[in-house]
């Protein structure tokens, strides 16, 4: 039996040999920096924080380079699988809008992309580790694995199937002929050529060269299902669909020494590395990994409900990729996360923390860039999605509601007071009457001024169609009629004298409109609510 008659036993009915694969895809035509890279996810669950930045990561740098970025779903763990895998990690990655060039459910040159459908394909390249006698099958059983362990335990080796411990290494090919015919059950297992006593490195792009021991291991390469293990396909996959930088969670430096020897035993070119550290959290005074069980904005679905913009979401899990990246936006407002130039010496090794108070800063500067159209568009969606209630006051009182958003937008020092589309009500319900009515808040204290007073100002004073500085000196002669005065200096010298400052009578009006003691502009906010509302909630506080 020739060796290659030997692969075809132990691997029957694959359809074409791995130098159909070689020619069959061809290396990309793309400019010589370009990094090809992909997101790889098994289809076990939504997508959460960690994955998101992973990929954001690895399409910045595809992009920026003119590179691509593909989607490969890594389903070879039916068992771990959730219904609709697949598909629901296409759907997330629309939803945060992360774009691929190609890939699982995109197309493209270099698939199939889910590794499912690329059985045939890990197999030939088993078959030519087989034939250059590089692979055997195993055909020891759970227990028998459990016995090694043990006695490895018992001798104070190195567990794993290794060396004389990997016994079905050394079982004639006769005696695997006759096994296989008597219908004994199989894997394959890579033979290893690794010596743990050489060294083998790992050029990482974000934690630079770590030195490790090459592997001894006799890796499983297909499965009983025959199926590939990760480590095989991976070196399979990435090779035959011509990935650069391979941008993947740390959690695979430990098994870079299998890589590596799987894609020299293969005999293709190594990529470059870049292993990302898992985001983590503070929890009271230590720091710990962040948890979908326990932290609540690991999972997208949270930014969703809160109304946090992906866009703002994006912005900040930049400002984690590349410590520069913040000053640089403060100063091009008008750019995009794309317009940066990431670099991967500029990754810090250790995985960033994760600051809820710092997303919701950054996405009050990404709100207060946007638009009030822009901002009054997507609140039409959120809340519709959301909030019935609201969406339909939004909905009906569009032009206020642009108003409203409008006040103290663009300029300078824009407002930044919204960080997600649920704070617009949250901020803005005493906007609307409807809303306003039904609010049990209490309001915020202040010292009480006449109703009369106030109807006074309202009734003869205050005019719609005043220019900010002139509603503002009418008030200013108005209060000091009444006792207050506009000057800060003289009201300190002497506060027995006044019944305060012009601020103090502005604060009650603002209070009888709002209930609160800080609000936007005063001004703009009782020109949009009009004379009738305002004459109302004065009623209102004094009934
Ligand atoms: N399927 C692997 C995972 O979800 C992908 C790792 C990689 O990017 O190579 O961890």
């Amino acid at each position: 039996m020739t060796n290659k008659e030997y692969a075809d036993f132990l691997l029957p009915g694959v359809e074409h040999d791995y130098q159909y694969y070689l020619d069959k895809y061809k290396p990309r035509d793309l400019d010589k920096d370009a990094i090809v890279t992909r997101a790889a996810p098994s289809p076990t669950g939504k997508l959460h924080m960690g994955s998101l930045m992973q990929s954001l990561i690895s399409s910045l740098y595809a992009k920026q380079t003119k590179g691509v970025m593909f989607l490969r779903i890594e389903d070879t763990d039916h068992k771990r699988e959730i219904e609709n895998g697949p598909e629901s990690i296409v759907e997330d990655f629309k939803n945060l809008e992360i774009d691929f060039d190609e890939g699982y459910s995109f197309g493209g040159e270099y698939g199939p992309y889910l590794q499912s459908e690329r059985k045939d394909i890990y197999q030939a390249f088993a078959k030519k580790l087989i034939e250059n006698d590089l692979a055997y099958p195993c055909f020891c059983s759970a227990e028998e694995l459990d016995e090694i362990r043990k006695l490895q335990e018992a001798k104070k080796a190195r567990i794993g199937y290794y060396g004389k411990y990997a016994k079905c290494r050394y079982i004639p090919r006769e005696e695997v002929v006759k096994r296989v015919n008597a219908g004994e059950k199989y894997i394959i297992r890579l033979k290893s050529p690794g010596s743990f006593y050489n060294k083998c490195c790992l050029h990482d792009l974000i934690r630079g060269d770590i030195e490790m021991p090459e592997n001894d291991m006799d890796i499983v390469v297909i499965k009983a299902d025959g199926l590939p293990t990760y480590h095989f396909a991976h070196a399979v996959d990435d090779s035959l669909m011509f990935t650069t930088h391979i941008i993947r969670g740390d959690e695979w430096v430990a098994s870079y020494p299998i890589h590596d020897q799987l894609f020299k035993v293969l005999e293709f070119p190594l990529p470059n590395y870049a292993h990302i550290s898992p985001m983590n959290v503070k929890d009271g005074d230590s720091i710990r990994k962040l948890s979908k069980r326990k932290d609540p904005w690991a999972a997208m679905s949270y930014y969703d409900e809160a109304g946090i913009p992906k866009d703002a979401i994006k912005l900040y899990l930049a400002t984690l990729i590349n410590s520069n990246f913040e000053e640089w936006y403060n100063q091009n407002s008008d750019k995009s996360i794309y317009d940066f130039t990431f670099s991967f010496d500029k990754m810090s090794v250790t995985g960033p923390i994760f600051d809820v108070e710092k997303l919701d800063n950054i996405s009050k500067t990404y709100f207060s860039r946007l638009s009030a159209e822009t901002i009054y568009n997507h609140l039409v969606e959120y809340t519709s999605k959301y909030d019935d209630e609201f969406n339909k006051l939004v909905v009906n009182n569009k032009e206020k509601m642009i108003n409203i958003l409008n006040i103290e937008r663009g300029g300078e020092k824009p407002r930044k007071d919204i960080a997600s589309y649920s704070d617009v009500k949250k901020y803005f319900w005493y906007m609307f009457d409807e809303l306003f009515d039904k609010n049990t808040d209490s309001y915020e204290e202040f010292n009480p001024i006449g109703k009369e007073i106030l109807l006074e100002y309202v009734n003869n004073v205050y005019d719609i169609n005043d220019s900010e500085e002139e509603w503002f000196n009418k008030v200013k002669e108005f209060a000091e009629k009444y006792g207050y005065t506009s000057n800060r200096k003289e009201y300190k010298a002497n506060p027995d004298n006044f019944k305060g400052t012009t601020a103090d009578f502005c604060k009650v009006i603002r209070i009888i409109i709002t209930k609160k003691n800080m609000s936007p502009n005063l001004y703009e906010i009782i020109k949009i609510l009009g004379v009738e509302t305002l004459k109302k909630r004065i009623e209102l506080f004094y009934k």
